[in-house]
């Protein structure tokens, strides 16, 4: 059995999904589950349906509401064939649901992470019943589960984490009959608290759910299809000239995914090391591509560095001690405060006197600020970036940080780091530096490539 979950770019379109029934069917033989995001952009947009309902633009709302609704019926219903009735109805169904709370919203003027979370979830839920017609259409025997009944997570609405041991035994005990004899179709990104409240697993989920079901499943593979070859060595909007990595350890994708290769969620490749189970990446466009195979081998390569990831609008935290020296506890103190606002820091580096650190999650800032000028100093840059250089072979290689270095001279490098996994190498530079010192870097480390390792 394999997994393979279509993202939002490869179910955006009639012709996209008619793409994905096609993959599906050739991967029939290989019994597959099938995880789809929300249509693109339609996330995005449920979100802005929930903040202006409770801001008080219902009128607003609705109009998105509408909107939605017209592009899924316009891209879904001739691909259903005799099923488009049926699924018609689903789809109208779920927007007069929708609709029904955003005029609950505008009344109330509030929108809770809950709220959020039971509107966000329509994408997922209506893209799954799209897809499952899809293949029906096309006479591939499937069934439609839905997520929320096999994904169990707590309550941390928005950023909710799955409870393993009780997914895993729905998984088995709704899933493991059902995918023996057709294609079984679920939403990604959403699941359900123990009593039922929908809930999401954070922005791209659509991947953790992906890895979630395959490890649950004990699956042979995990695929996800996206709108690129595969992992690439740099984001391809910042470097044109990126190349495909044909294969990547767990280790090294989870670095290039924590520090912005938006490709992979982050927590995708947790589930699946545990399992010791393959995630191949791969492009709903072009299906012969080749794709990134991430296992828990590293290839050797004669290229060191990997990927280079960036993840943009980082603000430094800098704290000054005010006693002359750190005195015993401070580092307790510092990041007892950023644990109380579940914030996490990125990267850390120290000298007698001061800590700096970097954060992508500023909504508690003020409060973290306040406490922290209670025993220090503390000046904040905003607008900052992490570039990091990912492999797992940068550790036995001399001379990269100078490499590096002798390439970034043009560029101001707030930050240098290190990761204790030794498997990257970190810059925070200005966040308007990063395409030319991407750029710059991409040139230094790829003009020559391992023909073993890079497409
Ligand atoms: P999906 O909707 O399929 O989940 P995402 O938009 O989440 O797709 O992720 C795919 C995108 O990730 C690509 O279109 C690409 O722009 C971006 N990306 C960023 N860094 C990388 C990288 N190193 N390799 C490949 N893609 C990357
Ligand atoms: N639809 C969700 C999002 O846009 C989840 C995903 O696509 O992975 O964040
Ligand atoms: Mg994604």
């Amino acid at each position: 059995m394999i997994v393979m979950k279509f993202g939002g770019t490869s179910v955006e379109s009639q012709e996209a999904i008619a793409r994905v029934t096609k993959i599906v069917g050739d991967h029939s033989h290989r019994r597959p589950v099938v995880v789809v995001s929300a249509m693109a952009k339609t996330t995005n947009e449920l979100l802005d349906v929930g903040r202006e309902a409770a801001a008080g633009r219902r009128e607003h709302a609705l109009a998105i509401v509408h909107r939605l609704r017209t592009h899924h019926l316009n891209h879904a219903l001739q691909l259903a064939g005799a099923g488009a009735a049926d699924l018609e109805r689903y789809i109208r169904t779920h927007f007069e649901w929708l609709e029904e709370l955003v005029k609950g919203l505008s009344i109330v003027g509030e929108l809770s992470p809950r709220s959020m979370d039971a509107i966000a979830s329509v994408g997922e839920r209506v893209s799954s019943l799209i897809v499952t017609f899809a293949l029906r259409a096309a006479r591939i025997p499937v069934q439609h589960i839905d997520a929320r009944r096999v994904i169990v997570t707590d309550d941390r609405f928005t950023q909710a984490a799955p409870i393993f041991d009780q997914t895993y035994a729905r998984l088995k005990e709704e899933l493991s009959l059902v995918a023996r004899s057709a294609v079984v179709v679920m939403g990604g990104f959403i699941g359900a608290t123990r009593d039922g409240q929908t809930t999401t697993l954070g922005r791209g989920g659509s991947d953790y759910s992906a890895a979630i079901v395959g490890a649950g499943l004990d699956a042979e593979e995990i695929q996800i299809w996206t709108d690129v070859d595969g992992m690439l060595t740099a984001d391809p909007r910042i470097v044109t000239g990126a190349h495909r990595v044909k294969s990547i350890s767990f280790a090294e994708a989870a670095e290039m995914a924590y520090f912005g290769a938006k490709v992979l969620h982050p927590a995708t490749v947790l589930p699946a090391v545990e399992k010791n189970i393959p995630v191949v990446i791969l492009n709903s466009r072009r299906s012969d591509a080749g794709g990134t195979r991430i296992t828990s081998e590293t290839m050797p390569s004669t290229n060191p560095v990997k990927s280079i990831s960036s993840k943009r609008g980082i603000t430094i935290i800098n704290i000054h001690s005010t006693r002359m020296l750190m005195a015993h506890g401070f580092l307790r103190r510092i990041f007892e405060i950023f644990d109380r606002y579940e914030t996490s820091v990125d990267m850390v580096s120290t000298s007698e006197v001061s800590v700096s650190l970097t954060l992508d999650n500023t909504e508690n800032l003020d409060d973290i600020l306040r406490e922290l000028r209670t025993f220090a100093e503390v000046s904040i840059e905003a607008d900052q970036a992490i570039i990091c250089l990912v492999g797992e072979n940068i550790r036995h290689t001399p001379g990269i940080a100078g490499r590096a270095f002798s390439v970034l001279n043009q560029n101001n490098i707030r930050m240098i780091s290190q990761g204790a996994s030794l498997l990257n190498l970190g810059f925070v530079v200005a966040d308007s530096d990063v395409p030319t010192a991407v750029s710059a870097l991409h040139n230094e480390f790829f003009s020559e490539l391992d023909p073993a390792v890079f497409d």
